[in-house]
């Protein structure tokens, strides 16, 4: 497939454009509609739904009256389960065109979207659709006389809201666990991104997800999104996105019905690399792609590249020879790493950054500038700053951009103290061949997921989430399950 053959595709493209409510693709109510650009060259895509309260009201009306007659929580396991692999073979099916619609949506490359994104997607669904009957409850160690055991219930109607850069992969992290627990859901997609979560919904019907069970609403976080999580019949709001974001939804909750919130929000990751590690070279491979894939616009994102003194130099120069690797090109370019950030305002911030680092002292050694624009798109080089303290502005707050700062640490207490050192908790990792030291320093490093020897070498097996102002709550795992059921106790009494 060439850039040609894919330029051709994406013309030919139907563009999902409604809401689905109840089983339905509709326009909003008010008949609004909102540009749906590309940050490919910046143009405009399509128009699409802009769901407003009433339409909120409407989706969380279908999925509560779904979930009160029971037409998906009361099937049996064995019809839900066939259901969401149908769901996973319609999406496998469709797999070009979901590739196609998520590059031209947010900007990412046509490699990434194909061999990472949507696969992921579709195993998210598969894997849950596997656990749903293999989940059991309890029996309570209780008196004679009397049996009590715990069951897990769906908690009702759940509304998701995911963000931008990973829009189908996050979708089908809730989405998936959500329904194999047998909840309804009103799925918000992001506004820069909504293009495959509406494929989603629509796949979802084809393949037999009763209607009012999943609903899609595009529109923006201000209007659709707040009104999806000040709803007063909502039970959770299961969100990935800013904390900015995440704040107010735990005030929106706070002001109505004191629905459950599960928030995973931003990063900035420490990677540590010490001066025994066995394998420098895969280190800096690591370290590059830690930072630079996606764009950098990764919630877990290798941002800050912790150096031993001892070899800064000489890593540093591993690492600036692999940036050149990760030049945006066109992502409907078979061969392009890298693509376009997701929006101009998302572009302007990152180049902001850039500017606030030189500002601060930090020494440039790759890239810096905005790239391509000729394209009319958003493309920045990946960058790489040198003699970054962690009290610069490049150290403290999420980028979200192809920017990685480096610091340098001279043992592993201030290397564990300047990795904490930190409002955030995602993820960490380290380089090292000391097998005790790769140990005392996982268990010191506060984050949800520690990596050691690797990065981002992890899978659905394993949940991700973060401590500290990183949220809380798990994606992924069967422990994903638990954020979308509430345990109900059931005693009986008995004569003996
Ligand atoms: P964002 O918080 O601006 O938006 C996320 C979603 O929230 C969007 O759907 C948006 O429309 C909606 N929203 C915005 N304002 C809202 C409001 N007032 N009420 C309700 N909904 C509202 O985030 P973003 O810019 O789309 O995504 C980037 C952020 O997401 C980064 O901070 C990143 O770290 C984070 N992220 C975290 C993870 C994780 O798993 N921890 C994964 C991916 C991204």
């Amino acid at each position: 497939m060439t850039l040609h053959d894919n330029l051709a595709r994406a013309a030919a493209l139907k563009l999902p454009s409604h809401a689905v409510i109840d089983g339905a693709l509709v326009a909003a109510k008010s008949g609004k509609t909102f540009a749906n650009t590309t940050p490919r060259d910046g143009s405009v895509l399509n128009q699409v739904a802009e769901c407003g309260p009433e339409d909120v009201d409407a989706a969380v009306k279908a999925a509560r009256a779904a979930f009160e007659d029971g037409r998906w929580r009361l099937k049996t396991p064995r019809e839900k389960k066939k259901i969401m692999f149908r769901l996973a073979e319609l999406m496998e099916r469709d797999l070009e065109e979901l590739a196609l619609l998520e590059t031209l949506d947010m900007g990412k490359p046509i490699r990434d979207t194909r061999s990472i994104d949507i696969p992921t997607s579709i195993n998210s669904i598969r894997w849950y659709a596997e656990a749903l009957d293999k989940v059991y409850g309890e029996v309570a160690t209780t008196p004679a006389e009397r049996l009590s055991f715990v069951v897990r219930e769906p908690l009702g109607v759940v509304g998701a809201i995911v963000p931008w850069n990973f829009p189908l992969h996050m979708a089908c992290w809730k989405v998936a666990p959500a329904l194999a627990a047998g909840n309804s859901i009103v799925l918000k997609p992001a506004e820069q991104s909504p293009l495959t979560a509406l494929k989603l919904g629509e796949l979802a019907l084809e393949a037999g997800v009763p209607p009012g069970v999943l609903n899609v609403v595009p529109g923006f976080g201000e209007s659709a999104g707040q009104a999806l999580a000040r709803h007063m019949d909502v039970d959770l709001i299961a969100f990935t996105g800013s904390g900015e974001v995440g704040r107010k939804l735990m005030v929106y909750s706070g002001e109505s019905n004191l629905k459950r919130v599960a928030l995973e929000l931003g990063g900035k990751s420490p990677q540590i690399v010490f001066a025994d590690a066995e394998n420098l070279d895969e280190a800096a491979d690591a370290a590059a792609w830690g930072i630079f894939f996606n764009q950098g616009e990764v919630c877990n994102a290798a941002s800050r590249l912790l150096v031993e003194a001892s070899i800064k130099d000489a890593f540093i120069e591993k690492v600036r020879a692999r940036a050149g690797q990760y030049m945006p090109g066109d992502p409907l370019d078979p061969g392009s790493v890298a693509g376009a950030l997701v929006t101009e305002g998302q572009m302007k911030r990152v180049l902001g950054y850039v500017e606030k680092a030189k500002a601060e002292g930090g020494t440039l050694v790759a890239g810096g500038s905005r790239v391509r624009a000729e394209s009319g798109g958003f493309y920045v080089e990946p960058t790489v700053f040198a003699n970054i303290k962690n009290t610069d502005t490049l150290a403290r707050e999420e980028v979200f951009g192809p920017v990685l700062g480096v610091i340098a640490f001279k043992d592993e207490d201030e290397a564990v103290r300047i990795a904490n050192d930190t409002v955030y908790g995602l993820a960490s990792g380290m380089w090292t061949g000391n097998i005790s030291r790769a140990h005392r320093v996982a268990r010191k490093l506060r984050s949800g997921l520690v990596w050691i020897n690797g990065w981002d070498a992890c899978d659905i097996t394993v949940p991700f989430g973060g401590a500290k102002q990183s949220g809380f709550g798990r994606d992924r795992s069967l422990h994903a399950l638990e954020k979308y059921t509430e345990l109900k106790g059931i005693s009986v009494t008995y004569r003996a």
